[in-house]
């Protein structure tokens, strides 16, 4: 059983990719390596790498897409945990069978080239957790 590895990545919620750019710039004294949207989740992402661990900020690009959503009734703030793993469909499946409720049935394509699979807060002890998988080329 592999299970999870690390926290791959930390997801911030936030209004405008702009401002908070330059925010986290300024708080983390190094540049973002990356911006990429994901058409299909109404997201704008923007990527800083610290050591082993990301954060991965999260503009909505959308009105109603889970962001939006988000930021409407939380506000800013953590949206997200991360972890990778090295088989997403075996941990799918594990999670799955330890009662978890996976909010997709296959991974979906995410941003930083990644396979993800989000699963249920109300499960987590309200925690939103998201597992990936890097995609490999092979
Ligand atoms: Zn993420």
């Amino acid at each position: 059983m592999e299970g999870f590895l690390k926290v791959e990545h930390i997801g911030i919620a936030i209004k405008n990719i702009e401002s908070s750019k330059a925010l986290f710039t300024k708080l983390f004294g190094k540049e973002s390596y990356k911006e990429e949207g994901v058409e299909s989740e109404g997201v704008n992402t923007l990527f800083f790498q610290l050591g082993e661990t990301k954060i991965e900020l999260l503009e909505a690009t959308q009105a109603d897409s889970p962001i939006a959503k988000f930021v409407e009734k939380r506000g800013e703030g953590i949206h997200h945990i991360a972890y990778e793993v090295e088989n997403i469909e075996a941990e799918m499946q594990r999670l799955k069978n330890e009662g978890f409720i996976l909010l997709n049935d296959s991974p979906k394509k995410g941003a930083d080239n990644k396979l993800v699979c989000f699963l249920h807060p109300k499960t987590t002890n309200g925690v939103l957790v998201e597992i990936c998988q890097e995609i490999r080329n092979s």
